[in-house]
């Protein structure tokens, strides 16, 4: 991607309609770039509505992405919930490949007491047997881990990180705001520096080239993640991370994942640009 473009997870508020293609319209009459479709409840959309999304998001210049459902684990202790979850996954990437979106993200899987190293042996195996599928498929759509908020979750940057490198096609999705709500640190200039300087030497320079980032501002407490908050009333330094994906260069998509949605999307942009 050439730049930075900053958008919505899921249809704005102040869209004329709920739907997916007044979403997009509204995207592009708010002056934002993206939009995140939200198969979070399952992926509801067939072939034919993801074509019709395609052609509205070309015909706007809006680009897509897609967040897998909720009812994913692949650290499952059940086969036919490991067998679910790499369906859900499939599902997703298959209608966001017809949309055009270059990525999907997703929540990989909860620990339930398993130790970290054995939780991430799961993944990488089933996670792994999805990236095969897809390559048979021929679909190219990214694959992102969303790094998650509680330390219940799978999804240290670490982990992702390991991940990406170990399996073609998988890339980070990085929740910044999860990021944060997991430790209460990550929030200020150097550290969002050093996530950065991270992922760069882990990933190489094209990975800040092409980087699927959620921001929102985030309440939390001793297990992490407690709800998401608007930018203003959290203590979230967005302005500091800004100045820090300006500094590194940073292109691909900004995910504002806020209560006010395009409220904050708008926000975030506006500060950016304003650098
Ligand atoms: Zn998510």
């Amino acid at each position: 991607m050439d730049k930075l473009l900053f958008g919505t997870g899921g249809t704005p508020h102040s869209s004329r309609t709920p739907s997916t293609i007044d979403g997009i319209r509204r995207i592009a009459e708010l002056g934002l770039g993206c939009m995140e479709l939200e198969f979070v409840q399952g992926v509801r959309m067939g072939e034919a509505g993801a074509r019709l999304v395609a052609e509205t998001a070309a015909r706007e210049g809006v680009k897509l992405s897609a967040h897998g459902p909720y009812f994913i684990n692949l650290n499952a202790h059940e086969p036919e919930k490991i067998i679910a979850s790499q369906g859900r996954i499939l599902q997703t990437a298959r209608i966001a490949a017809i949309c055009g979106a270059e990525s999907i993200i997703f929540h990989a899987a909860y620990y339930l007491g398993d130790p970290p190293e054995k939780t991430y042996s799961s993944v990488k195996r089933y996670l792994a047997e999805v990236m095969n599928q897809l390559k048979r498929e021929n679909n190219r759509v990214w694959v992102r881990v969303e790094v998650m908020g509680k330390p219940s979750e799978f999804g240290t940057i670490d982990e992702i990180l390991n991940l990406c490198t170990e399996l073609e096609g998988v890339g980070i999705g990085m929740d910044f705001a999860h990021a944060h709500a997991r430790s209460g640190l990550s929030n200020s200039y150097p550290e969002f520096a050093s996530i950065l300087q991270q992922i760069k030497q882990r990933l190489g320079d094209q990975a800040l080239d092409n980087m699927h980032i959620h921001v929102s501002g985030i309440a939390y407490g001793e297990k992490g993640e407690r709800k998401h908050l608007n930018l203003k009333e959290s203590d979230f330094n967005y302005a500091e991370l800004l100045k820090a994906l300006k500094d590194y260069e940073v292109k691909g998509i900004v995910i504002c994942e806020s209560p006010n949605l395009e409220g904050d999307a708008l926000l975030l942009q506006e500060t950016y640009h304003n650098l």
